[in-house]
Parts: structure tokens; C-alpha cells; sequence
């Protein structure tokens, strides 16, 4: 994470002072650095070396239409979850033939708006699904090209929120049945069967369960050569984890390495579909201190960023570091970073030990470029926050701040 550093006593992202966006964009702001960003997808790309691969970056980690166009110039493809993020693709000007479309509820509307465009590959998660986007391709004389998504039953030891590879979560389909439906392929003649996925979790930080359903799903497509199927396209899914603070995720390069290892004697066409792993750690939000204060128990930091800006620390009790953006040494305290909404949820971090804080001083909330700013609400009718990406000395509001007029737009007297 050394594109944002400390320089000359104050905390940067590459080379742009913190304290200085924070006078030209406002806090709070969404911070994203270019650098990092292409680093950490060249990670995956060299990790890649020879194989037939494609990179699918996953929009709902961060959906911004220059962070899209940016990844999509560096070559990724797109795995998208909603017709949303299939219009912000194409707003970008990426490639819907490199898109692939997950999710346990497409409507048909989102898989018609998906046919037209001709994507690359729909991630079907239930046989009802199935059926239903037969139907749609056959009405427009189409094929539409499917990956089956199964649920390999494994714990990928995540935060339960974040986990989808287990029987019980609402993911997938369970391998048996993934397997009848790969030898009754004929009843869906609409569909071209271009290979299978799974997703089993996110922020996974051992190579463990990903191996264990490399190995299962391997197994599968092994049997199913013995009946005359050939699996061409096997797409992994994303969801290695990255260092919040203490933990030791595997690197893109060695999760690669591992899980091509597996595979190299099937000569597939690899997909993954990484979001917080090139996301997470490019991006910060910077916010400001309003007030401190103590109870009896408790000193507070009262911040201008909430947790409608960042949910992850109360949704998922999530830990993200806190910088303070001076560097300056001063005496340390033991504090709640919280926001300004009316509910005790509304935190950013619990129990920080950080150098005394006074009113208008800036604090980084580090590891926020990925479910940051697209998992914001407009709660307490709060604009939702500028983002700002910055290269070398440069940066651009990629978004504006929210205006009141954007409040309420839309809505009627
Ligand atoms: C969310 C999601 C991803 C991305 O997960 P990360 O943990 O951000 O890498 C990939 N694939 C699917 C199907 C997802 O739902």
C-alpha cells in the first residue's frame, strides 16, 4: 500500500498531500490512487503468464465510471450482478463481450438487456433461471451463452455476510444437480453451455478453500468428459482477501500459482473475477474531525463522514485503520471515530488508539476503495460524498460531491 505513505511529515496518496485535496474537493472525499490500482492488476496479470485467462473485475466493489474505463483500457473484462452495472460498462465505453453477469435474481428484463448486448457469458445459478433465459433467447432467436455457477460446499471462512460457497447460502447449484443439468443439455436449445463458476466467499485470506474447490470442481469436470461434455471456460470467482490491517492474505501471484497448478493438464480458459483484491486498498476516505468529547466511559471523535458513507465497520464489524493525515507526534488517547447519524451503530472504529485529535483535523479511514463509496446511502439525507482519483501529481473528481438538489430528485409534492 506504499502509494499512500507519509512524506515530510504528512500522509499523501502518491503524490498528491491529502491536507491539500481536502481544501480544493471538501471532505468527506472517496481517495483513489491510479498506481495502485494498475499494480494491482498487472498482479494478476503476470500471474497469469501463458494461460488463456480472462480477468473479470467485479463492479460492486467499486462501480465509478473512470475507475471501469480505466481497468477496462488495462484489458479486464467486467463480472456484473444487475443491468446497472452492465449500463455503467457500456457508459464507460468498455466491451459487453467481455462481461459476465452473476447473480442468484436476474429479472427478465436485466437478461434481455444482457442478450441484446451480447455479453460473454451469463453465470446461471438455478435451473428455474435457466428456463427462463431459454425462453428469452429463443423470442429473439438467440443462444444465449451460459456458465452453470455451482455451490461446491466449502467454508471459505469469511465473515458469514461475505460467505457463498456453502449449501446453505442462497448461492449456486449444488453439484449433483449441476451435474444432471449438464447431461440433459438438450432440453435448452437456446442455451450454448460455454463452461461453469463458482464464488465461494470474500475476503479470504488461506488458499485452503479455493484449492478444495479447484480439486471438486475438477472432479466434475473430469466426469463429465466421460460423458461426452467438454467444459471449455472455468471461472473461479473472486474473493482473495487483502490486509485491513494485520492479516497476511496470499498475493495474487501465489493464488495463481496454486490454482493453475490444479488445472494446467484441463487446458481451460481461466476467468476470475477479483473486486476487493485491486479495489480495496487503492482507496481511502478522508473526513474531518467536527467535535471530540467524552462520556464517562468513552472519548468520541465526531467526524463529517458516517457510516452512510462507509458501512463496512458496522455492517460486517469490519476493521479498517485509521491515519490521522499529520504525521506530527503528539500524545496518544484511546477514542470511537464516530459520524454524525442519529444511531449508535454509526461508527468508523472502535477503540483506536490515535494521537490526540482536535476539530479540523483530517483522518484517513484506510482500505475504503472497494464496498466504500457503492455501498453509500443517502441515510439522514446526506449527499452522498465526492471521488477523486489521483496519478502522480494530478488528480480528477471522478464523482461530485451531491448536491440538495440531488436529495431530492425524482420525488413529487
Ligand atoms: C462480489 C463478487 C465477486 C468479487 O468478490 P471480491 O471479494 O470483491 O473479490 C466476484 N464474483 C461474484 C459472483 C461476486 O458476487
Amino acid at each position: 500500500m506504499h502509494y499512500f505513505e507519509y512524506k515530510k511529515g504528512e500522509l499523501y496518496c502518491e503524490d498528491v498531500a491529502l491536507k491539500d485535496l481536502a481544501e480544493n474537493v471538501g471532505t468527506p472525499t472517496y481517495i483513489y490512487s491510479q498506481k495502485t490500482i494498475e499494480r494491482h492488476f498487472q498482479a494478476y496479470q503476470s500471474g497469469f503468464q501463458n494461460t488463456d485467462h480472462l480477468i473479470c473485475y467485479s463492479v460492486k466493489a467499486n462501480s465509478n465510471l473512470s475507475i471501469l474505463r480505466l481497468l477496462g483500457e488495462m484489458g479486464a473484462g467486467f463480472d456484473i450482478v444487475s443491468q446497472g452495472e452492465l449500463y455503467r460498462v457500456l457508459q464507460a465505453g468498455c466491451d459487453p463481450k467481455k462481461v459476465v453477469f452473476s447473480g442468484v435474481g436476474k429479472t427478465q428484463t436485466e437478461m434481455a438487456y444482457a442478450l441484446d448486448h451480447n455479453i460473454l457469458s451469463f453465470n446461471v445459478e438455478s435451473e428455474q433461471e435457466l428456463k427462463v433465459l431459454n425462453a428469452i433467447a429463443k423470442e429473439k432467436n438467440k443462444k444465449a451463452p451460459v456458465s452453470l455457477r455451482v455451490n461446491p460446499d466449502i467454508d471459505p471462512k469469511t465473515h458469514p455476510y461475505i460467505s457463498t460457497g456453502l449449501k446453505k447460502n442462497k448461492f449456486g447449484i449444488p453439484m449433483e444437480e449441476a451435474k444432471s443439468i449438464f447431461k440433459n443439455l438438450a432440453q435448452y436449445p437456446n442455451i450454448q453451455f460455454m463452461g461453469m463458476d463458482c464464488h465461494i466467499g470474500s475476503q479470504m485470506l488461506s488458499l485452503d478453500p479455493i484449492l478444495e474447490t479447484v480439486r471438486e470442481l475438477k472432479k466434475l469436470i473430469l466426469d463429465l468428459k466421460t460423458h461426452g461434455i467438454e467444459i471449455r471456460h472455468l471461472n473461479l470467482g473472486g474473493g482473495l482477501g487483502i490486509s485491513y490491517t494485520t492479516e497476511t492474505p496470499p498475493s495474487p501471484q501465489e493464488y495463481l500459482k496454486e490454482v493453475l497448478k490444479e488445472l494446467e493438464d484441463l487446458h481451460l480458459k481461466i476467468l476470475i473475477e477479483p473486486g476487493r483484491s485491486i479495489m480495496g486498498n487503492a482507496g481511502i476516505l478522508l473526513t474531518q474531525v467536527l467535535y471530540t468529547k467524552t462520556n464517562t466511559s468513552k472519548n468520541f471523535v465526531i467526524v463529517d463522514a458516517a457510516m452512510n458513507d462507509l458501512i463496512r465497520p458496522t455492517l460486517y464489524q469490519a476493521h479498517q485503520d485509521i491515519w490521522p493525515v499529520a504525521g506530527e507526534k503528539r500524545s496518544m488517547t484511546t477514542v470511537d471515530i464516530v459520524g454524525p447519524i442519529c444511531e449508535s451503530g454509526d461508527f468508523l472504529g472502535q477503540d483506536r488508539d490515535l494521537p490526540e485529535l482536535k476539530s479540523k483535523d483530517l483522518l484517513a479511514i484506510m482500505g475504503a476503495g472497494a464496498y466504500g463509496f457503492t455501498m453509500s446511502s443517502n441515510y439522514n439525507s446526506r449527499p452522498r460524498v465526492a471521488e477523486v482519483l489521483v496519478l502522480g501529481e494530478t488528480y480528477k473528481v471522478i464523482r461530485k460531491r451531491e448536491t440538495l438538489e440531488d436529495l431530492i430528485r425524482g420525488e413529487s409534492l
